[in-house]
């Protein structure tokens, strides 16, 4: 339901077995993954209510993730009963949290919207249609959900963030992606990440999302997949990497972290292994380089400016051409 509707996404359930296994320590694998969604929910809701003045595209922040049941294979008995859309987690002391929503409460409308009446893209969950529905509503969010069958209004004021669906993938991988609507964490990454770490790893993410990258590399004529590693399309997607890093450390600062624990992650044994691992690419900067960058970006952008920064210097580019050599930083070898 809203805020960050952020949501676990089980539909990998049938991989759950195999992340277990790989574990060889979570008993309870839908348990392990809540407590992780939950975990980059709490700091994810933060720096996007942080930098809501920075994204073009906001929603209320309620505090309430939400899972359907065409998420799982075979979803566990009892979870839907009393409708397809479930609160999975109510992340504590949030709005939903205040207006006693629950986990388990079925959602059956938003404003007056019933869900049943809500369509579904092809290949996509209820929980995403639903999600967006509550993204598009106003602060005031009315929802109507029921509990062991007794329907009842929940009325409450969210505050305004940016705009994403955050999720936890049930995966091994050390993977975080942002397409512009969704940003995805792999469970396994985000169980080896401290708090800094994450929020470090979704700031990054974020930034994608506040800089419009998808739209604009897309636009661009930037290919994706392995095309995205040649040429031009390296050398945007590589520009694309830097402006991401560069603002992440704004969004960290307006959020009230300090920026510095960006490159202190890429410094960290973590960051190491991320950059032979998850960020391989040769899109993304080399390590020393994004140290690099990083601290010149809070040097000469961050420390000593007010706050919240703006990062005007930054986002002036979302709505010129993606053209090469915006930055001067080199292309990765
Ligand atoms: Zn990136």
């Amino acid at each position: 339901m809203t805020r960050f509707l952020a949501g676990l996404l089980l539909l990998l359930i049938p991989s759950l077995p195999a992340l277990v296994a790989a574990q060889d320590v979570e008993r309870d694998p839908l348990t392990a993954l809540w407590a992780q969604d939950l975990r980059l929910a709490q700091v994810a809701e933060r720096i996007m209510a942080a930098n809501a003045p920075l994204c073009r595209q906001t929603m209320p922040l309620s505090g309430a993730i939400l899972h359907s049941a065409d998420q799982y294979g075979r979803p566990p008995e009892g979870w839907f009963v009393n409708g397809p859309v479930a609160v999975a987690q109510v992340l504590p002391g949030s709005p939903a949290s205040e207006a006693g929503l629950r986990a388990g409460d079925a959602l059956l409308a938003v404003g007056q919207v019933r869900v049943e009446n809500v369509s579904v893209r092809p290949g996509y969950p209820l929980r995403d249609a639903v999600f967006d529905l509550v993204a598009a509503s106003s602060d005031d969010l009315s929802l109507r959900v029921s509990r062991t069958g007794q329907e009842h209004r929940v009325e409450f004021t969210a505050p305004r963030g940016c705009r994403a669906l955050v999720e936890v993938l049930a995966d091994n991988g050390n993977t975080a992606r942002s397409d512009g609507r969704v940003i995805q964490l792999s469970y396994a990454f985000v169980a080896r990440l401290d708090d800094a770490g994450l929020a470090v790893a979704f700031a990054h993410e974020l930034a994608h999302a506040v800089l419009e990258h998808r739209r604009r590399l897309g636009e661009a004529g930037v290919a994706q997949g392995l095309g995205r590693e040649f040429g031009r399309s390296r050398r945007l997607s590589h520009q694309a990497e830097v402006e991401a890093d560069r603002l992440s450390v704004h969004l960290l600062a307006n959020a009230g972290y300090d920026p510095a624990i960006a490159p202190a992650f890429w410094r960290s044994a973590i960051g190491g292994e991320s950059d032979s691992g998850i960020f391989r690419s040769r899109i993304y900067p080399a390590r020393e380089e994004r140290i690099r960058l990083l601290e010149e970006e809070i040097a000469v952008h961050v420390s000593g400016s007010p706050l919240p920064s703006a990062a005007p210097h930054l986002l002036a580019g979302r709505d010129g051409p993606f053209s090469d050599g915006w930055f001067s930083d080199p292309v990765p070898r």
